[in-house]
């Protein structure tokens, strides 16, 4: 079956989608990005991402190259014509095509790119096995909160942790205190029980699973602090997993060289797990 891309107004087949070479994302890194998983045919909290990149957009004073409403009519269409049921849409939204120079470029329209990959996410043993993480220094820029496409140190720590062994790395401040993984938000059980994540702020990305949690946590009746946690208290942690669109909530059975708890996935992040999955299968609705 062909498989689609959507880049910059046409729909081509995915191996022939390109941009021009002097598009400011393949040159400068200047673009944004989205990730929306696709679970039972549906978008999970499109809504959210697509909120995301309005504010991720605005931070960079990069104009929607379309209006929002025909950008969802793309996403719905490239999603049919790729019959994608299990996956995820990408979308892509740099500053355009310039001639190369640092300043921002004047009446350029953005481009667009869209791709869809089919994924069997729930199949995927890493949810009910858990992972293992490596700690690496932050070595990222102070705006983490803005979604680009600049991904470079994300990209190196991601390479470090397959290495290693592991599925992803978390990034460690200067006061020794964890931000995030390069593709998903850190969370932890304290040894005194307390649900722990990072407070959103330029240092991390705001997840929008991590937004979900919350809403799932506060509707179970469970609490969680946004307080950031040290690579001590991780490694000392009863429990500790990662959020993220296409990781959902995977636990962490493992940090450097030390087993978390007994080793396998802990019964408060396997609770959270089970209700955001039914959240993004759409069997549990949330206020
Ligand atoms: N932090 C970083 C650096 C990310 O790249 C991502 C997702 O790509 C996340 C956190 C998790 O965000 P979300 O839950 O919206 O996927």
């Amino acid at each position: 079956m062909a498989r689609y891309a959507y880049v910059n107004g046409r729909y081509v087949p995915h191996g022939e989608g390109a941009v021009h070479i002097e598009d400011r994302g393949f040159q400068f890194a200047d673009g944004v990005y989205e990730v929306i998983p696709i679970i039972n045919d549906r978008m999970v909290d499109a809504g959210a991402h697509l909120d995301r990149l309005d504010r991720s957009l605005s931070e960079l004073g990069i104009s929607w190259p379309t209006n929002r409403r025909v950008f969802e009519l793309v996403m719905a269409e490239l999603i049919a014509r790729n019959r994608v049921s299990e996956g995820l849409i990408y979308m892509q939204i740099t500053r355009g095509v310039a001639p190369r120079d640092h300043k921002f470029p004047k009446g350029v329209p953005a481009s667009i790119v869209m791709t869809t990959k089919r994924v069997p996410f729930l199949s995927q043993k890493k949810l009910s096995d858990g992972v293992k993480v490596i700690t690496i220094p932050d070595i990222r820029w102070t705006r983490c909160d803005i979604k680009t496409i600049s991904l470079l140190p994300n990209c190196m720590g991601k390479t470090a942790a397959a290495e290693a062994g592991a599925y992803e790395a978390w990034q460690v401040d200067r006061e020794g205190l964890v931000t995030e993984g390069t593709s998903s938000n850190a969370w932890i059980v304290t040894a005194d029980d307390k649900l722990l994540t990072r407070p959103a702020s330029e240092d991390i990305l705001r997840g929008v699973t991590r937004q979900t949690l919350m809403r799932i946590a506060e509707e179970e009746g469970l609490s969680y602090t946004e307080q950031a946690f040290s690579v001590e208290e991780a490694k000392t942690a009863r429990e500790a997993f990662v959020s993220s669109a296409t990781s959902f909530i995977t636990p962490v059975v493992q940090i450097d060289d030390v087993q978390i708890g007994d080793g396998k996935p802990g019964p408060l992040s396997h609770r959270l797990q089970n209700w955001y999955l039914d959240y993004c299968a759409g069997q549990k609705q949330l206020a």
